[in-house]
């Protein structure tokens, strides 16, 4: 497939990369706007390679779009271009519309022109797959059965209600045009590659580094996490195989709170790298609770692990111990960019 890819150079979208050119055939066009989030050193040797092609262009940008589409002549697209982070979006939300929404807008209306000009067989086989998060369905209290596809959408932050103004075109896009479209929503990632401001890489650079570790409120909000490699895994199965008008709902069966998630950073690193001041665990500091933090988010899986034949291979022990032996092998990598963006002690624990 020659697939169209947005979003290529960011955590996740560079996962996606890798594993297109390391484990298929596919080719893959890359739509980046290059945003603080982006790392062209994350392609790793997808980079140079010539199934590659990385593309600086604004999804937002309808014009660009139509002219990509026009010269590529993708197969499928991949969505996954985003403004990903919840305090970011609190701090300054209109980025995160004009990405989020505006741009979801754009790529659907650029890919729609193309498609209807397509022969029948090609708009047939065509697909729009839209990656989404679990944000979008709001907070679970502790006894609340996980997510699931039926679960209705209730999203609070300036994030999950730009995700979901997205999903929501998306399913339009379907119903009223007939666009083979389909989203999976995902919950927490973690892996090689993620930028430092978010929880994972934050707490393992500051446990690295011997500085506090801030969590949010008592610790006690749970997230599911999913290794980004498995997840990358999953949204290739999934634009290979996903049926239009479909939902997969992608989580790891891993649930954790977050003093939990800082817990077993700290013992990890304990491990791999002995502290002479002794145990991780010292530095943890409670700091005051982000407004609107949601409490919990869990999803069921089942219905995306049955028909993509997909289950996360990593358990959260194992991909912590990978993230933080990586985290440790690629100082230069974090070093730069928290000298260079780094907004001070900012927080993450979600997308
Ligand atoms: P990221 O912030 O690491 O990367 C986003 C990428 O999109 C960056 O390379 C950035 O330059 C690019 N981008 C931003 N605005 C753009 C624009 N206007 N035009 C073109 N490119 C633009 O995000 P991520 O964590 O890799 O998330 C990728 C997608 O997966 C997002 O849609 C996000 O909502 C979703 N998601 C993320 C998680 C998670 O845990 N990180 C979980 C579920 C779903």
């Amino acid at each position: 497939m020659r697939i169209l890819l947005t979003g290529g150079c960011g955590f996740i979208g560079s996962a996606v990369v890798r594993h297109l050119i390391r484990a298929t055939a596919h080719s893959v066009v890359n739509v980046d706007r290059m945003t603080y989030a982006a790392s062209e050193d994350a392609l790793e040797e997808a980079r140079t390679h010539e199934r590659h092609t990385l593309v600086r262009a604004d999804v937002a940008d309808l014009a660009a779009m139509q002219r990509l589409f026009a010269e590529h002549r993708p197969e499928a697209v991949m969505h996954l271009a985003a403004e990903s982070h919840v305090d970011r979006s609190i701090d300054g939300p209109a980025v995160f519309i004009q990405t989020n929404v505006v741009g979801t807008f754009a790529l659907l209306e650029a890919a729609r022109g193309y498609w209807s000009a397509l022969d029948a067989a090609s708009r047939a086989s065509f697909r729009f797959h839209h990656i989404s998060t679990d944000e979008v369905f709001g907070a679970l209290g502790d006894g609340d059965a996980p997510f699931t596809e039926a679960t209705p959408y209730d999203p609070r932050s300036p994030y999950s209600a730009s995700k979901a103004a997205s999903d929501h075109l998306v399913r339009a896009w379907h119903h009223t045009y007939g666009l083979p479209v389909f989203v999976t929503n995902t919950t927490n990632n973690y892996g090689p590659w993620h930028f430092p401001e978010k929880l994972i890489p934050l707490v393992t650079i500051n446990a690295i580094e011997g500085r506090e570790l801030p969590v949010y409120g008592d610790g006690s909000n749970k997230r599911d996490w999913l290794f980004v490699e498995d997840h990358a895994e999953a949204l290739v199965r999934a634009v290979e195989q996903g049926v239009p008008g479909e939902t997969y709902a992608i989580g790891a069966r891993q649930p954790r709170s977050n003093l939990e998630v800082v817990q077993t950073i700290c013992r990890v690193l304990d491990d791999l790298r002995p502290d002479p001041a002794g145990p991780r665990e010292r530095l943890i500091r409670f700091v005051s609770d982000r407004p609107g933090h949601d409490f919990r988010y869990e999803i069921d899986a089942s219905h995306a692990e049955a028909s993509l034949a997909w289950r996360a291979a990593h358990d959260f022990d194992r991909g912590i111990r990978r993230t933080v032996q990586w985290y440790l092998d690629h100082q230069d990598w974090w070093r730069a960019i928290r000298r260079k963006t780094y907004p001070g002690q900012r927080l993450g624990t979600a997308a």
